[in-house]
């Protein structure tokens, strides 16, 4: 691979721009398409996993969803499709921090949304507004609908048990 970090982030400005560098870096649009470059196997796995289950049409993990523009700004190619079944991408963020974390340089310019899908840069950006006191209200708002629905998610779990 000759091309440099500065061409890539050049080459990033639209979708046309972009499918024609990933083929010349001899990828497809999917992130397992740069298997060869991941050394690390579990990495390798949950891509392969991902790239199987997840319709996500703006999927965080896919090179053309996202590029940069020419002021390095953060640029979404595609977005998602109303009515589509596939609202999120399939692994949570953590895990797919974990997947950006683990990626050669190369691959990480090619991501630079991060592995982050468009509602979370969206929710980063409302948050980092927000001052602190309300960043704590919304975190804890947050919080607390995530255990109310985990709640509501185990009762059903039950009762599907005890029938
Ligand atoms: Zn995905």
């Amino acid at each position: 691979m000759q091309i440099s970090e500065e061409e890539i982030r050049k080459r990033q400005r639209n979708l046309k721009e972009k499918t024609e560098l990933l083929k010349e870096l001899g990828l497809d649009e999917e992130l397992s398409s740069a298997s060869d470059l991941i050394e690390d196997k579990e990495i390798q796995k949950m891509i392969k996993k991902h790239d199987y289950k997840c319709s996500y049409n703006a999927c965080p993990l896919n090179f053309l969803t996202f590029g940069l523009d020419e002021k390095d700004e953060l640029i979404q190619f595609r977005t998602s499709v109303p009515g589509d079944h596939s609202k999120h991408c399939t692994p949570n963020r953590k895990t797919r921090e974990l997947i950006y974390s683990q990626l050669p340089p190369i691959l990480q310019d090619l991501l630079p949304n991060k592995a982050l899908a468009d509602y979370e840069i969206a929710e980063d950006k409302k948050i980092a507004a927000m001052s602190p006191e309300e960043r704590e209200a919304y975190l804890k708002a947050k919080e607390e609908h995530m255990q109310k629905y985990r709640e509501a998610m185990n009762a059903l779990k039950n009762k599907q048990k005890a029938l």
